[in-house]
């Protein structure tokens, strides 16, 4: 057996959810076997991993794998897996979520959970719109794309989600495209072995939707535009802002050390009062 079919059937709930609901194309599923294809490397039982998402195409994700998994509501998939870090520190918690799940109406609990520096590895799939409703603006969303809330274009600035968990305080942070599935790979392992919270934003493609404002019209010229567009981290610090301009810097952004929740909690713990 291929490593694909051993993936699919080792993990993937296929008697019972399939066919699943994405669209031809879609980067979600790129990631998707990305994140089996690296839990199954670093030998994590099925046991020990809580697989959380909230709404959207992304939060579909945890409905297809053999993990402990939790499919919760719009932008609170943050909250859930602190909960169940916090009940059974043991276990490997991860989110899935989407751009408009994590940095619109869960944008609160991602910057508190990034501060409290919680230990969930997070996964931010960035495909700059509101897939599943239809195409809307999201915070992504690049500044006067034209999206079908927006059809004038966008007024708004995008989110930088990178930006904003680093001013947040996250212990990890790091970007990649689905194109770049070798470098995925690593980010995703670092983030799953990270102490700490560690945010990974996965710029990827909504066949259906976004792509217009760029004049994409297919997953080859997206991923191609992915290809084009990206600059490791390493080569970007040495250029400009007007430079960067319309780039999406890949790589390890932020590694740092820093007391995770949970170790302030024993502390407190041990304090004799
Ligand atoms: Fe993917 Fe967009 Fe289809 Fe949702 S609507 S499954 S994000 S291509």
């Amino acid at each position: 057996m291929n490593e694909t079919g051993h993936l699919i059937h080792k993990y993937l709930r296929s008697s019972k959810k399939f066919p699943h609901i994405w669209c031809a194309g879609c980067g979600i599923g790129i990631f998707m076997q990305a994140l089996l294809r690296v839990i199954d490397q670093l030998g994590y039982s099925k046991d020990d991993i809580v697989l959380v998402s909230g709404i959207g195409c992304s939060g579909r994700l945890p409905v297809y794998v053999d993990f402990n998994t939790l499919h919760t509501t719009h932008g609170r998939a943050l909250t859930f897996a602190t909960g169940i870090k916090l009940a059974k520190p043991r276990l490997k918690v991860i989110t899935v979520m989407g751009d408009g799940d994590a940095v619109a109406i869960g944008g609160n609990h991602l910057i508190h959970t990034a501060r409290r520096n919680v230990e969930i590895a997070s996964f931010v799939i960035n495909n700059h719109v509101y897939g599943m409703t239809g195409g809307q603006c999201s915070p992504t969303t690049p500044y006067r794309a034209r999206t079908t809330s927006s059809p004038y274009g966008n007024l708004e600035p995008d989110f930088d989600i990178c930006r904003l968990t680093e001013a947040a305080g996250a212990a990890f942070i790091a970007r990649s495209t689905v194109y770049h599935t070798h470098l995925l790979d690593q980010l995703i392992g670092k983030a799953l072995k990270k102490k700490g919270f560690a945010m990974v934003e996965v710029v990827s493609q909504c066949v259906t939707y976004s792509g217009h404002w760029l004049g994409l019209r297919s997953p080859v010229e997206m991923m191609n535009w992915q290809r084009d567009n990206a600059i490791p981290v390493e080569k970007a610090r040495g250029l400009g802002e007007t430079e960067l301009k319309g780039k999406i810097v890949t790589g390890v952004l932020v590694d740092r050390e820093i007391p995770t929740y949970h170790e302030e909690y024993k502390k407190l713990l041990s304090v004799k009062v």
